[in-house]
């Protein structure tokens, strides 16, 4: 079947009454972002609360699907044939033809679903179910209804055009981006961040990033992975303006001035600190990370208020109760996973401790602090003034 059109349903953003334009426009401007660069001319079309993708000429079925299946706010993509109406006989061709190119196997239960939107058609939905199911059964003997349980739900609906699809194709749910603010993640090369980044992407929030970069202790390959991964989350969110910050200077600083247990809170504070310096710039409202309660040394309770204390923003912590094995199956499933565990240095490992405190005392930390205070101001400064931003796309 050479479609022509996509019908998308979208759930969340139907009920939220007045601004319900201004979400439609937000998921139709996603769309066309996302369908950019796939071979073919579509045009995103709304109409009387519905989506419509139209094609013009060839294009790619399964690119489409694919970018489709990347935007957020859809809940359904049905591949559609627009009919004008030409009465009642002439759909009844184009419902059975539909049916022979869609289904080669034609041993399948099936229950028709009309939906009258114009009220002047003349035949009501009861009718047309009843003489729709009728012809179908007529024609493909092999078939069956089955009203609770379909193989095939041959949906019909009449509007302005009728609308004859039986394929939805899931979406991934959740919000357009663009319509909830937007956010700045802490994008490590681990598995926890990029899905940390999609999760909230998913309600609608646009993303930024920032990775601690420390060379020569991580590696070029270890900042590739980053902007890679930064590349599978603009698949949903569109571009990414990514920071590298050079965080070199600043760990071994630390390194030097403070009891080595307690390393890793404190530059985990710096890196809070410098995130929302970013994040204030690109106009974010919040801090987003892919800490799990207890995953960790830093991530204890007592780890995480001492990381979270040096922070004015909101940080949004997704996977606050998550296990690594739910974590891991959203990393799958995003197609994140293959790059997440790509084995390259990350530069908390390296400079981390053999024995770091679990339960920081925060007078303590605060005291550590204070051994940095010759340095650390113009330190951080230069880590500003040398940031490196990479405007990533989808990839
Ligand atoms: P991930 O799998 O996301 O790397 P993790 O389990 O390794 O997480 P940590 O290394 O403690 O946990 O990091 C906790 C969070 O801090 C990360 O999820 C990420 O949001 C942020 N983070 C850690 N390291 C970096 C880094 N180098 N650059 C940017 N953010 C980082
Ligand atoms: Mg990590």
């Amino acid at each position: 079947m050479d479609y022509k059109s996509f019908l998308i349903k979208y759930a969340e953003i139907a009920i939220k009454g007045k601004n319900r334009y201004l979400f439609e426009e937000a998921l139709a401007a996603q769309i066309r972002r996302a369908l950019k660069p796939v071979e073919g001319n579509f045009t995103v079309r709304r109409e009387q609360g519905r989506i419509y993708v139209d094609t013009e000429g060839s294009y790619d079925y399964d690119d489409t699907v694919e970018a489709l299946r990347h935007v957020f706010g859809i809940v359904g993509i049905c591949p559609v044939v627009l009919l004008a109406d030409e009465g009642f006989d002439r759909l009844k061709d184009e419902v059975l033809s539909y049916i022979d190119q869609v289904y080669e196997e034609k041993r399948f239960t099936f229950k028709v679903n009309a939906r009258r939107a114009r009220k002047n058609y003349p035949l009501e939905s009861m009718e047309i179910n009843a003489r729709m199911g009728e012809a179908v059964l007529e024609a493909f003997p092999e078939t069956r209804v089955d009203v609770h349980h379909p193989d095939v739900l041959l949906c019909i609906e009449i509007r302005e055009q009728i609308n004859l699809y039986s394929t939805v194709i899931p979406g991934p749910g959740g919000m357009p981006v663009g319509t909830n603010g937007k956010a700045m993640l802490l994008l490590s090369g681990g598995i926890d961040s990029p899905v940390a980044g999609y999760m909230i992407a998913k309600r609608g929030v646009s993303i930024d990033a920032v990775y601690f970069h420390a060379p020569p202790y991580t590696s070029d390959r270890a900042k590739q992975k980053v902007v890679d991964l930064a590349r599978i989350i603009a698949r949903y969110t569109g571009p990414i303006r990514l920071h590298v910050v050079n965080f070199t200077a600043i760990q071994l600083y630390i390194y030097e001035q403070c009891p080595h247990e307690d390393l890793t809170i404190v530059m985990r504070r710096y890196m809070m600190r410098l995130a929302e310096h970013f994040a204030n710039e690109c106009g974010s409202l919040g801090l987003i990370t892919g800490e799990s309660i207890g995953q960790v040394a830093s991530q204890t309770m007592q780890s995480l208020a001492a990381t979270n204390e040096v922070c004015t923003m909101p940080v949004y912590r997704p996977l606050i109760g998550f296990d690594k094995q739910e974590i891991v199956e959203v990393s799958e499933r995003i197609g994140a996973y293959e790059t997440s565990i790509l084995p390259y240095e990350d530069c908390c490992t390296i400079f981390v401790a053999k024995h770091p405190v679990t339960k920081p005392n925060l007078n303590i930390i605060r005291r550590d602090e204070t051994l940095l205070t010759e340095k650390i101001d113009a330190l951080v400064q230069e880590a500003v003034d040398t940031v490196e931003v990479i405007r990533v796309e989808a990839g």
